[in-house]
């Protein structure tokens, strides 16, 4: 989990999921000194990278004809370890970063 640039505090899992996943956006305010941070690229890209697994995954079960049941069981349990997942791989900056 990130800490803050600013005061060192901790994020807690549920903070970095709602900025990210509920709010959205690419700042994340600091709930003890309320300093603003932004995402890295790098994490950005792995965020992306994350998320695209899903469509990714979606496309490969239905080339390969897997059961509408197993699909849809599999694309929950990926859709939840993506979600799941997601907070771990923030890391925030206060600077601007391109992402190229
Ligand atoms: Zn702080």
């Amino acid at each position: 989990m990130p800490t803050c640039i600013h005061c060192r505090h901790s994020f807690s899992w549920g903070e970095i999921f709602y900025r990210i996943l509920v709010r959205k956006g690419d700042d994340i305010g600091c709930p003890a000194c309320k300093g603003k941070m932004l995402l890295t690229a790098r994490a950005k890209k792995r965020l992306f990278s994350l998320m695209s697994l899903l469509p990714v995954l979606f496309v490969f079960l239905t080339i390969a004809k897997a059961p509408e049941l197993v699909t849809t069981i599999i694309l929950l349990v990926a859709a939840a370890a993506a979600v799941i997942t997601a907070p771990f791989v923030v890391e925030v900056t206060d600077r601007e970063q391109t992402l190229f």
